[in-house]
């Protein structure tokens, strides 16, 4: 990440990772998501008997917990689910009794609260799923207590006064599913990637964000700023008038981008398939209610059994798909018939599932993951599929069905064989590099293919995915992840086969017009990216997309590849 700021941070121009399209202009509002350090070194635990702090566990643990109970009060969803279940985290009886019995061994309050918590932390990974996910609430929960306990307001996000764009280092889930976007103008952010929770949320709220900034916490509040979500910049006390102008223009084009209404397609016509990706039969009901969808193509059903302790039966399965499969049946716009494409359980690394998933592997990332459950467990592979098919067949819907984690071509020939024999259209999912490097091999087996970019990224740059200080490597932008995408939908060109994005990568407006320009045939994506991927698209020609994919292909990094494939697209 490269940064021209002066030092203190007054004039310059801030640069991350563009994850969600928009412009925005606006006072800087900054969220301590931290305690300061020196609030606790000041603090002098020595002070309080054990009883005292005892006392004081409940007192700071029930301010706490009123404090989610309030928020969720006027939240609705999901996000009233996640702060009603804080609320109840920090009122744990299991989590007292831990902060009492350390300071029995004569610890102070915040060195037990730190401990307590931490065993909780190790106890919530160790049985993974959605307990795992509650790590950040937890670490949230530990945070807000402390502050509380040296005499700190509570971390978080301040309630913005006026229209602001909120500055943090991350955001914990409490934090983002409380936000209003009519008052947050954009979020910015000095740590996390592509993929991390505040990317998910911003895209889910269409507030134009930035990640992975190096300097943004430096910013001081009030501070106006220009964010491009487009090009990941953050300008510092820009000109108004000309930051203004540049806001309206870009609201301008928003509009315009609110009323595409499909099918996909370049400027001259070249047909390209604009899919959605889903977890359940709620929000394939809510993609095809919100966006022209012509298709999901990437249904994630791991993410339906993230709580199951035992595997769901074919019955219970067949039901579940059968949901998504007829909320998509009939035609899309441009009359095109609506397919659907179901991935097999990708459990594993950071999505394990209880009845699937070994437990203690080393390196789970690169363990027993996706396809490989059946290696060791093929009748799982066999009752997935078989549901798979007993729900395409009642709902009525044009079913694919593809595997994760495919390494070798055998693999990819058994998993095709498997498919064929239910009557169901077979293809794989280029995550790792050998996938994409043998993708001509693999399509002599199989239907289609579709780039998980992803894992892709995560394993081409050997980067964790959730790695926030890695987030400039796990860039789909970078040279080689871009090299083998290129490769893989050659191979689909040549094979005369379809060949699909349906990675992060496909949700960025200007790269998917370079994975158009190198042959891939559709695009599948959060359901509040469709517009303005589609919008886009149909903007440029394919000659332009062409142009834009072989520019970023000759760039030396993301930044660059960035810019020259927005120059070719006249942008
Ligand atoms: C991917 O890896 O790009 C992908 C779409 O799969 P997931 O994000 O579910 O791992
Ligand atoms: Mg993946």
């Amino acid at each position: 990440m490269v940064t021209d700021t002066s030092s203190d941070t007054t004039s310059g121009t801030l640069h991350g990772t563009p994850v969600v399209p928009g412009l925005a202009h606006g006072p800087a509002l900054v969220a301590r998501t931290d305690v300061s350090d020196n609030a606790i070194a000041a603090f002098d635990g020595s002070s309080l008997t054990e009883g005292a702090a005892t006392e004081r566990y409940d007192e700071v643990a029930g301010q706490v917990a009123d404090g989610f109970a309030a928020k969720a009060a006027t939240a609705s969803g999901a996000a009233a689910e996640v702060l009603t279940a804080s609320a109840g985290l920090a009122r744990d009886k299991g989590l007292r009794g831990a902060v009492v019995k350390q300071l029995k061994s004569g610890d102070d309050l915040v060195s037990a609260v730190e401990a307590a918590v931490e065993s909780f932390v190790t106890i919530f990974t160790g049985m993974g799923g959605l307990m795992a996910e509650r790590v950040t609430d937890l670490r949230d929960i530990e945070r807000r207590m402390i502050a509380r306990i040296v005499g700190e307001p509570e971390p978080g996000v301040p309630v913005p006064e006026e229209p602001s764009i909120l500055i943090a280092a991350d955001l914990a889930p409490a934090d983002t599913a409380g936000l209003d976007p009519s008052v947050v103008l954009a979020l910015v952010t000095e740590r996390g990637g592509p993929t991390s929770h505040t990317a998910i949320i911003a895209r889910q709220l269409g507030i134009p964000c930035v990640v992975g900034t190096a300097g943004a916490l430096e910013v001081r509040a009030g501070t106006r700023l220009l964010v491009d979500g487009v090009a990941g910049t953050v300008e510092i006390e820009p000109d108004a008038d000309e930051a203004d102008r540049r806001v309206a223009a870009d609201r301008e084009q928003r509009a315009a981008l609110a009323s595409w209404s499909g099918p996909g397609g370049t400027a001259d016509g070249k047909p390209i398939r604009i899919l959605a990706n889903v977890a359940d039969g709620e929000s394939a009901r809510a993609a095809v209610d919100s966006a022209p969808v012509e298709g999901v193509g990437l249904f994630r059903t791991e993410l339906c059994f993230l709580n199951r302790t035992e595997e769901p039966t074919v019955e219970e399965q067949a039901e579940i798909y059968g949901q998504v499969l007829s909320a998509l049946a009939g035609e899309g716009p441009g009359d095109r018939d609506r397919y659907v494409v179901v991935r097999t359980l990708d459990a594993g690394s950071d999505k394990p599932l209880a009845f699937a998933n070994l437990t203690g592997e080393e390196n789970p990332a690169l363990g027993v993951r996706g396809l490989r459950l059946s290696f060791g467990n093929p009748g799982l592979m066999e009752r997935q599929l078989d549901a798979i098919a007993q729900a395409a067949k009642t709902a009525g819907t044009e079913t694919w069905v593809m595997a994760p984690m495919v390494a070798t071509v055998s693999e990819a020939a058994d998993f095709a064989a498997q498919v064929r024999e239910r009557g169901l259209k077979p293809g794989v999912m280029v995550e790792v590099p050998s996938a994409a490097l043998l993708a001509h091999r693999m399509l002599e087996h199989v239907d289609f293919l579709s780039i998980g970019t992803n894992d892709l990224t995560q394993y081409t740059m050997a980067a964790d995915r959730m790695a926030s200080d890695l987030a400039h490597l796990t860039d789909a932008w970078q040279p080689a992840v871009l090299q083998l995408i290129a490769i893989t939908a050659e191979a689909g060109v040549q094979a005369g086969k379809s060949v699909g994005v349906c990675g992060e990568a496909a949700a960025d407006p200007v790269l998917a017009c370079c994975l158009v320009g190198m042959g891939i045939t559709s695009l599948s994506m959060a359901a509040a990216a469709i517009r303005p991927v589609g919008a886009q698209l149909g903007r440029v020609t394919s000659d332009q997309c062409e142009d834009a994919a072989e520019a970023a292909l000759a760039a030396s990094d993301p930044k660059a590849a960035r810019e020259a494939a927005r120059a070719a697209l006249g942008l």
